[in-house]
């Protein structure tokens, strides 16, 4: 535990406006609640905000509806749209320093890691997408059918997009969905988690000063069982797309059901990272490290089952182990920080409740899992060692700093291992043998293999799980047959003679 010093917290600008963002304006919710959003390294409240109820979710529908049926966005020339976006993630990386400190407060994480990663990869995100709202292609197609046709295709805006997000990386999974939603021509109404309400707030205002007009990006922070169920069964909603727990996305899917809405879903995740006696393993063992401590191990991604070849198997517990032991466990807005606090008091006990299942199931707990500090909700990273595949900490997503580490003998009983899971996000594949890497990539049933790195993410790859861990793809070109319906056009040229 470090002590508070001095930094980006007292500095930090003041926080904004805390309402809602309907149709281009700050309002108050019609029932006038608002509730806490609290700092989680010490447990004071940073803003009360505006809490969407039912009404205030049909109110910002109803705007999202009037702008996309007869508003400017969807009819905006792509080059239009396209300079807006560029100019938006142009604006992202000019309040880096705010947004980043936003995120901090919010949730916690490191101010140092928001700056490096949340923020340059949301404005990447507006950059990226950017370039694609120019290249929405149709295609021209040749058919059988009697007679002359000219045959094609358009890409075509889904509509109103209710978005809702985690609380792990507010910034960067609005991002995630805003960017390619507004590239296509649609319109949003996005949730943020009731947890982190305040980057979404902002990034809504950044937006509207970019260009984007009045009622394409609305923001409407409240909770899950409120907001976000109403957005997800409003008739005005035509696609909803969803990053969170798998058992939270059950709920979605039922919720959009009246309507038959798209539905997009980025859910949890029990990722393994397979370490094989013939890696570089000071860079292994940093990687696994890195894998599942990178964020408080709050990232759906996070390589939460380590798996080690048996002839490297006590080098690798022993140095994940250490690695552990030395991460710097504080205020995120301390620069020597390197785990900052979990983002709520209810998820530290969760995360905690986990730890004692691992040593009451019989598992050896190595280091960590012990509260830290007197305020906020600190936990120090732990790493189990003699876990067996049934137990929970090996099969559930804890979604915090806990690492189970199993060895393993050859590539075929360590597909079997990974594999068997309900989940399908992410994997991890440690080796200098090519063909190995090889015969890993092909046998793991993720949606992301990463060989020799971990937790890579970038705006031109496609990243989405199979199983239980989610449909549909974020990112890369892939994330566009989400946002645009496929429109026919068939025209007789010709009547056959
Ligand atoms: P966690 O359990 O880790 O808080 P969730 O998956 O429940 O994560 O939450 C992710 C997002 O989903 C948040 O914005 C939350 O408010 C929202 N949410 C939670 N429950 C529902 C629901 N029933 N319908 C729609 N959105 C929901």
């Amino acid at each position: 535990m470090t002590p508070q010093t001095a930094g980006p917290r007292e500095q930090a600008p003041a926080i904004g406006d805390v309402r809602l963002l309907v149709d281009g304006l700050r309002v108050d919710a019609r029932d006038g609640a608002t509730f806490p959003t609290v700092d989680p390294a010490t447990g004071a409240v940073l803003a009360h905000v505006a809490e969407a109820g039912a009404a205030d979710v049909d109110l910002a529908v109803a705007a999202a509806r009037r702008a996309f049926d007869d508003g400017p966005w969807p009819r905006a020339t792509p080059a239009e749209r396209s300079r807006i976006l560029w100019r938006l993630g142009d604006l992202i990386l000019e309040h880096a320093e705010e947004l980043a400190a936003l995120e901090t407060r919010d949730n916690g994480k490191t101010y140092a890691s928001a700056l490096a990663v949340d923020v340059p990869g949301a404005a990447g995100l507006f950059h990226y997408m950017a370039g694609w709202a120019t290249k929405l292609e149709g295609t021209t197609i040749p058919i059988s059918a009697p007679g002359t046709f000219h045959t094609y295709t358009r890409r075509e805006p889904v509509g109103v997009c209710g978005l809702i997000v985690p609380w792990n990386y507010p910034l960067g999974q609005s991002a995630w969905k805003v960017a390619p939603a507004l590239a296509c021509g649609n319109t949003v109404v996005l949730k943020p988690a009731e947890q982190t309400p305040l980057s979404a707030l902002r990034l809504g205002e950044l937006a509207l000063e970019a260009g984007v007009p009045a009622g394409v990006l609305n923001v409407v922070p409240g909770f899950g069982h409120v907001a976000g169920a109403a957005l997800v069964a409003h008739p005005g909603v035509d696609k909803v797309a969803f990053t969170g727990s798998t058992e939270t996305g059950r709920a979605i899917i039922r919720g959009a059901t009246g309507s038959i809405k798209k539905v997009s879903l980025e859910l949890g995740g029990k990722s393994p990272n397979v370490i094989f006696d013939d890696a570089d393993l000071p860079a292994a063992i940093q990687g696994a490290a890195d894998g599942i401590f990178f964020n408080q191990g709050e990232v759906c991604t996070a390589g939460a089952r380590l798996y080690v070849q048996r002839g490297v198997y006590d080098e690798v517990v022993e140095g994940v182990a250490d690695a552990a032991r030395g991460l710097r466990v504080g205020d995120g807005f301390d620069p020597a920080t390197e785990v900052g606090p979990l983002v709520t008091a209810e998820h530290r006990d969760v995360v905690r409740g986990y730890v004692d299942a691992g040593v009451a199931d019989g598992a050896r707990l190595i280091t960590g899992g012990d509260e830290v500090g007197d305020a906020g909700w600190f936990l120090r990273p732990a790493v189990f060692a003699g876990v067996r595949p049934e137990m929970s900490i090996v099969r559930e997503e804890i979604f915090g700093p806990v690492v189970a580490i199993q060895p393993f003998d050859d590539v075929d009983d360590v597909l079997r291992a990974a594999n068997d899971s309900p989940f399908g996000l992410a994997a991890g594949v440690w080796s200098s043998d090519a063909s190995k890497v090889h015969r890993m990539a092909d046998g793991l049933r993720v949606g992301t293999v990463w060989a020799n790195c971990y937790g890579v993410f970038d705006a031109a790859m496609p990243f989405g799980g199979v199983k239980q861990s989610g449909w549909g793809k974020e990112m890369g070109h892939a994330v566009l047959s989400d946002y645009t319906e496929t429109k026919t056009v068939c025209i007789r040229t010709a009547v056959p003679s």
